[in-house]
């Protein structure tokens, strides 16, 4: 039961994490983390203010979406959050926001182009956005549908090359190796979407970087011959 209250803890904490990076507006966004080996999830419950989470209020779930403990009802996002964890075994926490300038690219359903260094330095191409939502899939399943039409995007791209995705005329989803990693990638990923918009009316003839930048910037600190490491971001960068 250890593992379980740490991930608790650190999922409160990256919960609490949005707010501070004004990533969030009220409760407009929550993190998850997953225990694989137990085939447990831990999540934000629904509309509790991130300065009322407490450990012991936490949602903890099953991979079904069955609760386990918590006082509260899981966040509704819970389902799109299960369906990412089948979909993607890689990854272990995820983070929804509603963050300004992701969300604007959302809500205009265009993929964010790589257009600079910093955005290969996280996601080796373009940030997908969704198909937009059709009337049959605000049914019951609206949420799991949303995850599906994720997973759909996904079919050809590695969710540990690109971590983060938009959901058209919704907001952004990220995710990492834990809950702090996934919260990180959404605050790049809004970081990025901002300085895209910018370069775009600076120049609306701007094109994605070429490949071999990409693979220059994505492959220093991916994969098998990765050199570069994230904390040297901020001083090495440029
Ligand atoms: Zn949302």
């Amino acid at each position: 039961m250890e593992a379980i209250d740490q991930l608790k803890k650190d999922v409160l904490a990256a919960n609490q994490e949005l707010p501070k990076l004004g990533l969030v507006l009220y409760s407009w966004g929550n993190v998850s983390g997953i225990d694989r080996k137990r085939g447990i999830v831990v999540i934000k419950p629904v509309g509790i203010p991130y300065s009322q989470l407490t450990p012991d209020i936490m949602s903890v779930t099953d991979l079904k979406g069955n609760i386990l403990s918590g006082p509260h009802n899981p966040s509704v996002d819970l389902p799109i959050h299960l369906e990412l964890y089948h979909r993607f075994l890689e990854i272990s926490a995820i983070t929804h926001t509603h963050s300004t300038y992701a969300t604007m690219w959302a809500q205009a359903q265009c993929a964010i182009p790589c257009y600079g260094t910093t955005h290969a330095d996280y996601f080796y191409g373009e940030v997908p956005c969704t198909r937009s939502y059709k009337m049959e899939d605000t049914g019951p399943e609206f949420e799991a549908v949303t995850g599906k039409m994720i997973a759909e995007i996904f079919q050809n791209r590695d969710p540990l090359k690109v971590p983060g995705v938009l959901v058209a005329d919704h907001g952004p989803f990220t995710w990492g190796d834990n809950p702090w990693d996934a919260v990180h990638k959404s605050a790049v990923l809004e970081e990025i979407a901002k300085v895209a918009l910018g370069s775009l009316q600076l120049n609306p003839a701007k094109q994605s970087v070429p490949q071999f930048l990409l693979d220059r910037h994505f492959l220093r600190k991916h994969g098998e011959n990765a050199y570069f490491e994230n904390d040297d971001l901020g001083e090495k960068n440029g």
